[in-house]
């Protein structure tokens, strides 16, 4: 008895029970052993933390789970299995085609190919279609032990050097390979246990991605497939991304006419006339709340000497992000943050806790080099400006600036339609500078003005700038995608690299606390943002166009310049179409620019002094006096409202 103890295992399972059972027992004998049910639905299991093949041996004690459908790690597999059966399915239509790697994703998986030429759309489809004759033949999914000398020399007789060229690197003695009927693939696993499991996918379109990421190496037909564990799943992921794309920043900025860019100036966006109403708008709006918030709006040079740069560490630690020049044999740099241009203008002056808090607001314009690969539209540019404010106060008065800053947040993303913020504590990371009493202050003082607040939040160690703690926020929008917008920082290094001081109460110099925060940050990313959230449709109050006159003859023409006239009067940004079209086809070209309101002037409205409304989502609104229509929309715009209201016109 004593020798056979030490041929056994002992598993433990999630529940902490544990088993005891021979050495060698493989997990799919585990799953038995529990129950024939939970065997017939396992697909993997996870020992110690690592996904395996039901076929693998447990060789010592172990903890150990059973991954069935309902496992989160069940996505994964189900991804992986269904590379393995596009890769299976081209092989079968495009013999010639060599073989990559296909790994699980998020939302699907993919896998790369070399072949002769690039795959089309039909060859997707052909693929679908194939793909899914093999599921209806529903292979074996088997794995197979073997040395890699053979592994090699399977995928030489496959004529695929690239999976050669893997097995080649991978150091081992033996290696694992999946086969399913005549298809064999170099592979890890876990996969599911036959092609017949399979089915939620959609090749969604090709990339051309560089072997092994390498541009050295040759370029490769990337295939991306979305892939899900229900169809359910699948059908709403497609949806979103048809939305996704619909609303693509930078094709619906061309439709409106908003912006566009320049391959002269890379990554930098021209805002047209449209776009700069939007544009302007932010900043007006954003002025009118500092005004009331107690910020002050400042404008500071552009270029600094290099020596600034040099205090503030950017020189040491940003820049390679930095345009940089010379001139009078002096180095210069283009100032990528607002940040140590105020610290200087805080330091003209001597400070008294009486003048503190003080509020720096700027909206000047920034620069930051980013590599043209991961620019993309607005969402990163290379030039910018931002709702970027510096907070100098005494320590003691960080909370209260917390807590103002969390009323003037949700005061602006609601006045843009985002509902959901959701708020992270970002803690001290490793590497960081200040006194630890210093970061147990700041944490402090962050956490218990969001618990003061009753703010819900999650609490990220590490997440910390490397100067100090953080509160940020991020947003969602209409299509659920998370957007990170606005940050509020403590900074412990500044004030003592920049030597600021206030005198206190006790007629001592201190050091004050600054505070770096942004509630939009970017302009150009926000309005990337704002451009997919309403999918043009632009709140009443910023929108370019707010109201456009459509004349319904020529006859009306004057009357409906006249109404124009008093409506700009009024401040509306308004348009007139008097296009020599059917009144139709410019409603229809109104609807397309998302216009909020179209006012047609006819016979009758042109004799009465009157407009009928049509709203850009609602139709026909009915008929209101110009005076009428100007109290409506004034009153949408102080409010700050996405529509003016139909029953409100209708009302009257
Ligand atoms: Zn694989
Ligand atoms: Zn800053």
């Amino acid at each position: 008895m004593e020798a056979r103890a030490n041929d056994m295992v002992t598993i433990t399972l999630p529940d902490g029970s544990t088993k005891s059972l021979p050495k060698g027992t493989t997990v799919r004998e585990v799953a038995q052993a529990i129950g024939p049910r939970l065997a017939k639905d396992a697909w993997a299991g996870k020992l110690d933390g690592k996904v395996v093949d039901l076929v693998t041996p447990i060789e010592s004690d172990a903890a150990l789970e059973i991954i069935t459908v309902k496992s989160p790690d069940a996505v994964p597999i189900y991804r992986h299995s269904t590379a393995h059966l596009t890769a299976q399915a081209v092989k079968r239509l495009f013999p010639d085609v060599q073989i990559g790697i296909g790994p699980p994703i998020e939302n699907g998986y993919y896998y790369d190919f070399l072949p002769a030429r690039p795959f089309t759309p039909e060859d997707l489809s052909a693929i679908e279609a194939e793909m899914r004759k093999i599921i209806q033949e529903d292979l074996a999914i088997t794995r197979e032990e073997m040395p890699v000398t053979q592994a090699i020399s399977i995928f030489e007789g496959q004529h695929d050097p690239l999976k050669v060229e893997i097995a080649k690197g991978l150091g081992d003695e033996r290696c694992s390979c999946y086969r399913q009927g005549e298809f064999v693939d170099l592979c890890r696993g876990p996969h599911v246990a036959s092609t017949g499991r399979l089915g939620v996918f959609k090749l969604t379109h090709t990339a051309g991605a560089y072997w092994k990421g390498d541009e050295k190496n040759p370029m490769l037909q990337r295939i991306y497939g979305a892939s899900f564990l229900t169809q359910k799943e699948l059908d709403d992921y497609l949806h979103r991304m048809e939305e996704a794309k619909a609303r693509d920043h930078r094709k619906l900025g061309k439709e409106l006419d908003l912006y566009s860019f320049h391959p002269w100036a890379p990554a930098s966006p021209f805002f047209h006339p449209k776009g700069t109403v939007l544009y302007n708008s932010l900043f007006e709006y954003l002025r009118a709340e500092y005004a009331k918030r107690g910020y002050q709006e400042v404008v500071t040079p552009q270029i600094f000497d290099a020596d600034l740069f040099k205090l503030s560490g950017h020189y040491q630690n940003y820049h390679d992000n930095m345009y940089w020049t010379v001139i009078d044999e002096r180095e210069f740099g283009v100032k990528p943050m607002n940040c140590p241009g105020h610290f200087l203008l805080y330091n003209t002056r001597l400070w008294s806790y009486r003048d503190l808090p003080v509020r720096y607001a700027d909206f000047g314009r920034l620069h930051r080099y980013e590599l043209s690969g991961v620019t993309a539209g607005l969402t990163r540019v290379r030039t910018f400006s931002q709702d970027d404010a510096h907070i100098f106060t005494p320590f003691d008065k960080v909370e209260d600036e917390i807590f103002r800053f969390l009323d003037f947040v949700d005061a602006v993303y609601g006045a843009f339609g985002f509902d959901e913020v959701e708020i992270s504590l970002g803690l001290r990371p490793e590497k960081r500078i200040g006194a630890d009493e210093l970061w147990d202050r700041g944490e402090k003082a962050l956490a218990s003005a969001l618990e003061k607040a009753g703010r819900k939040h999650v609490v990220t160690p590490g997440d910390g700038a490397f100067y100090g703690p953080k509160i940020d926020f991020r947003v969602k929008d209409a299509l659920g995608r998370p957007w990170q917008l606005g940050t509020i920082q403590i900074d412990f290094e500044h004030p003592e690299s920049f030597d600021m001081t206030y005198i206190g109460e006790d007629g001592q110099q201190h050091r004050p606390a600054v505070m770096h925060r942004a509630i939009l940050g970017s302009f150009e990313r926000f309005l990337g943002i704002l451009v997919e959230h309403t999918a043009g449709n632009f709140p009443f109050w910023i929108s370019p166009v707010q109201a456009v006159v459509l004349p319904v003859s020529e006859k009306f023409n004057a009357a409906a310049e006249s109404v124009a006239s008093r409506l700009k009067e009024g401040g509306l940004r308004v348009e007139v179409d008097e296009k020599n079209e059917k009144l139709g086809a410019r409603i229809r070209k109104a609807e397309l620019q998302k216009t909020p309101a179209m006012l047609v002037v006819g016979e009758k409205e042109a004799a009465a002094g009157t407009v009928s409304v049509r709203l850009r989502h609602g139709g026909d609104a009915g008929t209101v006096s110009v005076e009428e229509f100007l109290t409506l929309a004034g009153k949408a715009i102080a409010e700050r409202r996405k529509e003016l209201m139909t029953v409100e016109v209708k009302n009257r």
